[in-house]
């Protein structure tokens, strides 16, 4: 008889919503996650009176009471732990700026949305409407093609314009560049410009905050890894850290269990492996056919992050946030602020998240914990001898502070506490190759819709879940660990 039933590899959010659905539907589960706390990228760590968070930015899903088909209602339910989480609410979706061209707050409501655009942008209104009309009808069946409706039942809409780029779309709906740029900024999350990001993501990102709201948590991204976590202990669950997964065991071309760090071996019928893709494969050795190591190798590792982490000696309003997310980026040439992710050139455009507009409980009374981020391709940093490490992290870092000087003019005065992760941070913590943070590249051809890793292992009982076999982010991650544990539960008992 096998030591348990399943073993998950890798607490991040898919890891710790499979471990959490398989072990309370009643299958033995051990996870087995090689740093020392839950979370993957949703963790947080202190320094100084400020508790930082890593990742997350805007949780999408969440959705507000009563709304069928989000989170709250949904999976946290499932899991038992919707009560045990507070949820804060951002009112905004974010502020874009440019400076001297653009500075719009949009509101996470579709018609006030409709209305603020209308103000700053007289005569947009009634094509803002219609866009965010596209927006939902590309966001809903594209859902309902995820579910699995066959094609000949989805609206064409899905088909015109999914694929497209987000470039030809926005230039279909609108003539001013600057409201371009505002409706397309969360391309900086996404990692895709805007000439090469298909419509159907954006319309996927701009449905989910507007229709669930952008939401933070009380705690962090911590408290809700730790949730899920107790949710796994609670039912039964057995959790090792500091140990890593060094090997999957096969027997007949089957996964048949792990080899941990230590050498000691323990068996399991299925793995669920929340680690990257390059990693898990590498550590089925050769039992992995060669069509698909060339189909790995022929795939790019995607964008990861460099984040200024500080603690502020002042108040949100005394700094001068106003929304929880601020987009900033110099100039409207975001091909040319995408390239610059593969080098040290100062940075063109920050993402800042201020946890103390709607406060998370990160920092003390009177002080304001926020983070810069601008994406960044590990290959910046290749080069770099560890002897300049420390100085061209903070070099690379005063250059995010030149540009959210922008919105908050003597910001550098206020800083109290400070950190910076970089692309090679990511990569110490998660042990993904590139630090990648949403697993490959998130354009068109590396795409959910042509390559679905998730459904496919080549290697019985090996079932995958994360950002590397399927969407990357938060709200996709959580539910695809109990997606895949659920599929795993249904053909057990089949
Ligand atoms: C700075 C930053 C900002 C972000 N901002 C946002 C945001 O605002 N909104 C959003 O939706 N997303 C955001 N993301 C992305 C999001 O956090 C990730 O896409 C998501 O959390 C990935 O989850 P995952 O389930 O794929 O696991 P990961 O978080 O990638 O975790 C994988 C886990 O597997 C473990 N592991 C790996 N190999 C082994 C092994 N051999 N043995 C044992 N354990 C192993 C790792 O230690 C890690 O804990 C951000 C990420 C970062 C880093």
């Amino acid at each position: 008889m096998s030591d348990f039933d399943a073993i998950v590899i890798g607490a991040g959010n898919a890891g710790l919503t499979a471990a959490a659905t398989l072990q309370r539907a009643g299958a033995r589960t051990l996870l087995v996650e090689r740093h020392n706390i839950p979370g993957g990228c949703g963790t947080s760590f202190r320094r100084g009176r400020f508790e930082f968070e890593v990742a997350l930015h805007q949780l999408s899903g969440v959705g507000v009471e009563g709304q069928p088909v989000s989170l709250r209602e949904g999976l946290f339910q499932q899991l038992d732990i919707a009560d045990k989480l507070e949820f804060v609410q951002e009112h905004d979706l974010y502020r874009a700026v440019i400076p001297g061209q653009l500075d719009l707050t949009l509101p996470a409501d579709w018609e006030r949305a409709i209305t603020t655009i209308e103000e700053a942008f007289p005569g947009n209104g009634s094509r803002a409407r219609a866009f965010f009309d596209l927006v939902k009808a590309v966001a809903f069946w594209q859902i309902a093609a995820k579910r699995g409706m066959p094609a000949e039942e989805i609206d064409p809409t899905l088909f015109t314009y999914g694929l497209r780029p987000l470039r030809q779309v926005l230039d279909e709906y609108f003539e001013d560049e600057a409201l371009k740029c505002a409706l397309g900024i969360y391309w900086t999350y996404l990692g895709q410009p805007p000439s090469k990001l298909p419509f159907q993501d954006l319309a996927l990102t701009l449905f989910a905050y507007f229709e669930f709201k952008p939401w933070h948590v009380r705690g962090g991204s911590q408290a809700m890894s730790t949730a899920i976590l107790d949710s796994f202990l609670r039912a039964g669950g057995e959790v090792r850290f500091n140990t890593a997964v060094d090997a999957i065991l096969t027997e007949a071309g089957r996964a048949i269990g792990v080899r941990l760090e230590d050498g000691q071996e323990v068996t399991a019928p299925d793995i669920v492996s929340n680690a990257s893709l390059p990693v898990t494969y590498a550590m089925l050795g050769d039992i992995v056919p060669a069509a698909v190591r060339n189909d790995l190798a022929s795939r790019r590792i995607g964008v990861s992050g460099f984040v200024l982490h500080m603690g502020l000696d002042a108040t949100p309003a005394e700094l001068g946030f106003t929304a929880s997310t601020s987009f900033i980026n110099l100039d409207a040439d975001d091909d040319r602020t995408q390239a610059s992710w593969h080098s040290l050139e100062p940075a063109r455009g920050v993402c800042v998240s201020s946890y103390d507009v709607a406060p998370i409980g990160f920092a003390p009374s009177g002080a304001t914990h926020i983070s810069l981020m601008t994406l960044q391709y590990a290959d910046a940093w290749d080069n770099i001898a560890p002897q300049d490490y420390a100085s061209t992290k903070f070099a690379y870092a005063e250059t995010l502070l030149d540009v959210v000087e922008h919105i908050t003019p003597g910001i550098r005065d206020a800083i109290e506490e400070v950190d910076v992760a970089t692309p090679l941070t990511m990569m110490r913590y998660l042990g993904h190759p590139g630090g990648a943070i949403y697993g490959y590249d998130q354009d068109a051809t590396e795409s959910w819709l042509f390559r679905n890793s998730e459904r496919r292992t080549h290697v019985p009982g090996l079932h995958l879940a994360g950002s590397w076999a399927g969407i990357g982010g938060f709200q996709p991650t959580l539910e695809a660990g109990a997606r895949v544990a659920r599929r795993l539960l249904r053909t057990k008992a089949a």
